[in-house]
């Protein structure tokens, strides 16, 4: 799809992201077994300190994936890690580019949903002119009316 983005880059962001699922998944996990282990006061003080590294190590492997994946996707430049914003804007350009895509699909998506509304405006116009033809004249008369305004004969 996008021939400017390097395979290294891609692999990074890839990687990045799969470090921070394994990441989510042992800090979760950390819960889960606290959970499953409520109440269960045996090695309590052995198991909170394996859980409680199990949940930093989970938090290390998000950060890094995060990293990671912004050096994936931004660049060297643009990830912060080093202050180029010229280089940076450069190696965003791609992702801009596919960004700007979404951008437009989403202002689309925007403008389809004002017409709705413009269609609900439209229809509470009609139903606002409706008006109930007199039986005996002819003349329309207003929706509630329960007299003619010509004739003055019960609608
Ligand atoms: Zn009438």
């Amino acid at each position: 799809m996008d021939h400017n983005i390097s395979g290294g880059r891609k692999i990074m962001y890839y990687l990045g992201m799969v470090l921070i699922a394994i990441g989510i998944i042992m800090f979760l996990s950390t819960f889960l077994s606290s959970a499953a282990n409520f109440g269960d006061f045996h090695n309590f003080e052995q198991r909170a300190q394996q859980e409680f590294s199990r949940a930093v190590t989970g938090m290390i492997l998000m950060v890094a994936g995060s990293v990671l994946m912004g050096i994936g996707r931004m660049g060297v430049a643009g990830s912060g890690l080093v202050l180029d914003p010229k280089k940076a804007r450069e190696d965003v350009k791609p992702w801009t580019k596919m960004a700007g895509g979404m951008l437009k699909d989403a202002i689309e998506e925007v403008d389809v949903g004002k017409r709705i509304t413009d269609n609900k405006k439209s229809q509470n116009i009609v139903k606002e002119v409706i008006k109930i033809k007199c039986p005996s004249c002819g003349i329309l008369n207003d929706e509630d009316a329960k007299f003619c305004k010509d004739c003055g004969k019960g609608i």
